[in-house]
């Protein structure tokens, strides 16, 4: 797909680099970042390079909202106009645990991280698009992953589930305000997929999803999830905005 670039926050592993890669797939020219310049991130647009993709790094730590509108134009000055923000960088609890015992430092960073960010990231991005003309022909759009913890409490996790719910209210809100745009805005909401995140717990996760957690009996994979991204931000779902998409084989289909 000729002329659309996309960066995804928090791509440096993970979903964030499963959705880098079902993009550069697609013909996307991809900006990956990650809060540092290290070696995994490096590493990550190493394999993207590798495969014949256009990309790059953009390190920013994306709850630095200071950071946003530079970087944004250091990405435009390399790859040409923006297309496509996947919002994707995110971060669990600092210790799992009884809503009673949750620490104020780990309800800010959830906060700060998974909502605020978000939303602060799609201001500027969105800022940049509507004070140019853009190309007729290129699907522009905004993909935010939320969670299945949106909907769902689960509570050793409340501050976690707390901020994506804060989340999933962020892309409805872009999604209203910049529809008249023709900017698109998505909500996936992965459920259990493997990752560094849920290493500690996915195969206690596992077994659940076995068990009947999940109506397809296993755990996802980033790469699927990736899919799922890519598809929607490429307009493979024509005349849709603003819809949640639950990437969890079923686990929040209401059922007795
Ligand atoms: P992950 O493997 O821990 O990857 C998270 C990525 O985000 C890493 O590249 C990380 O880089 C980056 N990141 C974290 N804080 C950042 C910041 N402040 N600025 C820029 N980048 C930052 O997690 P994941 O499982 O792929 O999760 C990706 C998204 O999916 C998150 O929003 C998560 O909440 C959501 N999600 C995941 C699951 C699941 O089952 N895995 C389920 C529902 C929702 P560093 O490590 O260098 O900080």
């Amino acid at each position: 797909m000729s002329g659309q670039v996309a960066l995804v926050t928090g791509s440096s592993r993970g979903i964030g680099l499963g959705a880098a890669r079902a993009l550069g797939r697609l013909g996307f020219a991809v900006v990956l970042n990650g809060p540092a310049e290290d070696n995994e991130l490096a590493g990550a647009v190493g394999t993207l390079q590798a495969a014949g993709v256009r990309a790059i790094a953009a390190a920013f730590d994306v709850s630095d909202l200071g950071a946003h509108a530079p970087a944004l134009g250091r990405i435009e000055d390399a790859l040409g106009p923006l297309t496509t923000l996947v919002n994707n960088a995110g971060v669990g609890v600092l210790s799992r645990g009884d809503p009673l015992d949750v620490a104020e430092a780990s309800w800010d960073r959830c906060l700060s991280v998974n909502t605020k960010a978000m939303f602060f990231l799609t201001q500027a991005f969105a800022r940049r698009l509507l004070s140019r003309q853009r190309a007729p022909d290129l699907f522009h759009s905004i993909v935010n992953v939320t969670s299945s913890n949106a909907q769902a409490v689960a509570l050793p996790r409340s501050e976690y589930c707390v901020s994506k719910a804060g989340a999933a209210m962020v892309s409805k809100a872009w999604a209203v305000r910049l529809g008249p745009e023709n900017i698109a805005v998505y909500d996936v909401q992965p459920g259990l997929i493997a990752t560094e995140m849920t290493a500690p717990v996915i195969e206690a996760y596992a077994q659940r999803a076995r068990e009947g957690l999940t109506l397809l009996p296993r755990v996802g994979t980033p790469e699927e999830v990736g899919e799922i991204i890519a598809s929607l931000a490429s307009g493979k779902l024509p005349y849709t905005t603003g819809q949640a998409i639950s990437a969890d084989a079923g686990m929040l289909v209401p059922r007795f």
